[in-house]
């Protein structure tokens, strides 16, 4: 590596901070060394973002290191994880340093947010590309998983469903505009991390929705050998996304727009979601029932049954 790129490690992606659990060594030698409480399991998962194909070319850097972060956080929400530390690999065109002071203002507002270490990385020359190792603590065989989902369990899904979506089209079409809406849930997503860590203990499974709530809600399904059925009418949509389903004359357009980073969990029938809501961070909306039968249905307003398990097809008057 070039003393440039010891410079920018230095300068850009060394920062301490004495919140949370601090690494026993992190960023400037071969490895970090990270000490993991006698009582408490790792919880780790990477996910990379390529320029062109997960965001934008010429995408704002401050947002961006937001959102590289964010996604990888939303991974320790679904399992219910307490974030500590992560490893950043960021391969860089060329040495830009109001980019990187901007990348590195917002990977660093969002972990210091979350006690989160930066302890460690690679930075290399070539098209821009970032992934994130991320790790996470859980009490020993304490987490949430895909696989737990029971019949007669209600589905849950927090927040709003097809903004970031919108927010995406918006975004390819025009400026970027932090003050809408859409746009910020798009470019600034916020995992729901605490929510994450509520749910452990209650949430019989759990999932981010990162690539549709359809195709996310299918994966507990299948993990869970289970079939579902979502009222449509129940889905949370703000007035935004519904505006846009009537353009463009699409009824089921948010079940699968990805980037939402909202949860998806089931409950069972036991657990009173009106006793517990008020200490959850977020609204959370029953949108369904695990079946028996396997596949996932979808009821529109009109009464009819989409199946939505792989892709989505109507049924015939069934
Ligand atoms: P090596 O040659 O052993 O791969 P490097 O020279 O790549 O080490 O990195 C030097 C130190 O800087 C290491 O501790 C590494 O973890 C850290 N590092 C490199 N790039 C980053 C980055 N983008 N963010 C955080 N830490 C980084
Ligand atoms: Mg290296």
């Amino acid at each position: 590596m070039s003393s440039s790129e010891f410079s920018i490690i230095d300068d850009f992606f060394t920062v301490k901070s004495t919140k949370g659990l601090p690494p026993i060594l992190g960023v400037g030698d071969d490895c970090a060394v990270l000490d993991v409480p006698n009582d408490k399991q790792l919880a780790i998962s990477t996910d990379t973002l390529v320029e062109g194909v997960h965001f934008l070319v010429n995408s704002e850097p401050q947002s961006l290191g937001h959102k590289v972060l964010a996604v990888n956080l939303s991974d320790l929400a679904a399992m219910g994880a307490t974030p500590t530390w992560a490893s950043l690999a960021i391969t860089l065109p060329s040495i830009n340093e109001e980019w990187l002071a901007a990348f590195s203002k917002g990977f660093f507002e969002l972990a210091e947010k979350h006690s989160l270490h930066l302890v460690g990385g690679d930075t290399t020359q070539g098209p821009l590309s970032i992934t994130i190792t991320i790790m996470g603590l859980l009490q020993k065989h304490r987490r949430l998983t895909r696989s737990g989902a029971k019949v007669g369990d209600s589905i849950y899904v927090s927040g709003a469903i097809g903004n970031a979506g919108l927010g995406l089209l918006k975004s390819r079409s025009g400026v970027v505009d932090l003050n809408d809406h859409d746009v910020a849930a798009y470019v600034r997503p916020s995992p729901r991390v605490q929510l994450g860590q509520q749910l452990l203990g209650m949430a019989s499974s759990c999932i981010d929705v990162s690539d549709g709530l359809a195709a996310d809600l299918n994966h507990i399904l299948q993990q869970s050998g289970v079939g579902a059925t979502i009222q449509h009418q129940d889905l949370p949509l703000t007035d935004s996304v519904q505006q846009h389903m009537i353009d463009i004359a699409d009824e089921v357009w948010p079940y699968s727009t990805g980037d939402d980073y909202e949860l998806c969990f089931t409950l069972p029938s036991i657990v009173n979601i009106d006793s517990i809501d008020q200490r959850l961070e977020k609204k959370i909306t029953k949108i369904g029932v695990i079946e028996e039968q396997a596949g996932l249905r979808i009821q529109a307003k009109s009464g009819e049954l989409i199946n939505f398990s792989k892709g989505y097809e109507h049924f015939n008057g069934k």
